[in-house]
């Protein structure tokens, strides 16, 4: 089995996770408000889910 030659310094370590980032991907808007949601996730903003009303939101009764 290979084995790496020389250990990897702190630098060439940060370097490379220099690359790793949170990527936009994977969110969409819910069809309701327009919010960026999660895919298949209920909408926190409006609690609607499918374009329907799944979790009452009394908010706007406070
Ligand atoms: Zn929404």
């Amino acid at each position: 089995m290979a084995v790496p030659f020389r250990k990897t310094s702190k630098t060439r370590k940060r370097m490379r996770r220099t690359h790793y980032k949170i990527s936009e991907n994977g969110t969409t808007k819910c069809p309701t408000c327009g919010a960026t949601i999660r895919p298949h996730r209920v909408c926190k903003k409006c609690g609607s889910y499918k374009g329907k009303e799944v979790i009452s939101n009394n908010k706007d009764n406070d």
